[in-house]
């Protein structure tokens, strides 16, 4: 498999679930090497090939798309800061430890056999990732359609759901994650301390994830201080269910 193969395969295992066309196109070409295509020809080019790289999908809206639900500043310096960090250090650790891995999905499912600053940054990278897309402007607050009906027959009405899922987010003491993850056909609300992912060979709990929610104080402290009630509250407001429906089978 040459380099613009495996490329190709690997951004399309690690975003094809994430990523809508346009921002797919983009992200495969800002983070695609320079150079790419001439490297067949010049010999002495290393072969970099063998090395995963993850990448920080474009935000889909601006920074201030998400107010008054998230402020622009906690949206900035969330996504260039925090999210960036998380890219950057993962590629960093992925070359110094010569992880071997065939895509991202790959090495989350078997994160617990590398080091811990593999396994934050790589949770880091991918649950921002998911995060910004399942969240746009112009919420209506509440699904309608399939993600209605699956939420009503899953948690007998969505405003038991949003209960639950409510309760994940503020019982997760710490850092961490709430989910909504499909699993064996079934919905499932959970939590993750730090960067876990339910795709984790680690994670407690475990699917394939739907919608989840950042509780990490560096997402609402800004705006919040130590109200993540109030994070959560106003949060709904930003829930992109379109989102949630296309991971829906
Ligand atoms: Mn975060």
């Amino acid at each position: 498999m040459d380099r613009k193969q495996f490329l190709s395969r690997s951004l399309k295992v690690s975003l094809g679930a994430l990523v809508a066309g346009p921002a797919l196109a983009s992200a495969a070409s800002c983070n695609t090497p320079a150079g790419n295509d001439g490297e067949r020809d010049d010999p002495s080019a290393a072969p970099t090939g063998s090395a995963l790289q993850l990448m920080q999908i474009p935000l889909p809206y601006a920074y201030g798309a998400l107010e008054p639900s998230i402020d622009a500043q906690t949206m900035e310096i969330h996504y260039t800061k925090h999210h960036a960090a998380y890219v950057k250090n993962v590629n960093e650790a992925i070359v110094a430890e010569g992880v071997q891995a065939q895509d991202e999905a790959d090495l989350l499912a078997r994160i617990g056999t590398f080091s811990a600053k593999v396994r934050n940054n790589a949770g880091g990278t991918w649950n921002h990732n998911f995060f910004w897309q399942v969240m746009g402007p112009g919420g209506k607050g509440m699904p309608e359609g399939k993600v209605l009906d699956a939420l009503t027959a899953g948690f007998g009405s969505f405003e038991k759901f949003k209960e639950l899922f409510t309760e994940a987010a503020m019982k997760r003491f710490g850092s961490g994650w709430a989910w909504l993850v499909e699993r064996n056909g079934a919905l499932a609300i959970g939590s993750t301390p730090n960067q876990d992912c339910p795709l984790m060979d680690v994670s407690e709990l475990k699917g394939k994830p739907l919608l989840a929610l950042d509780v990490w104080e560096h997402a609402y402290y800004l705006k919040y201080q130590n109200k993540r009630n109030e994070y959560v509250v106003n949060w709904w407001q930003v829930v992109n269910w379109d989102e949630v429906a296309k991971r829906m089978v």
